[in-house]
């Protein structure tokens, strides 16, 4: 939350792939795993 900035920042810091949920980094432009280009930011999901 935004009490913490350390912890926002570390899920603010990525990407997560529609099509099979991974993980990307932030600055990705396709998901590295699929290939997909449908990225959304890891933003309300704060588990996992
Ligand atoms: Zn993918």
């Amino acid at each position: 939350m935004a009490r913490f900035p350390e912890a926002e920042r570390r899920l603010f810091r990525h990407k997560i792939c529609r099509k099979c949920k991974a993980r990307n980094p932030w600055l990705a432009k396709k998901c590295r795993k699929c290939g997909s280009r449908a990225l959304r930011p890891k933003r309300k999901e704060v588990k996992g």
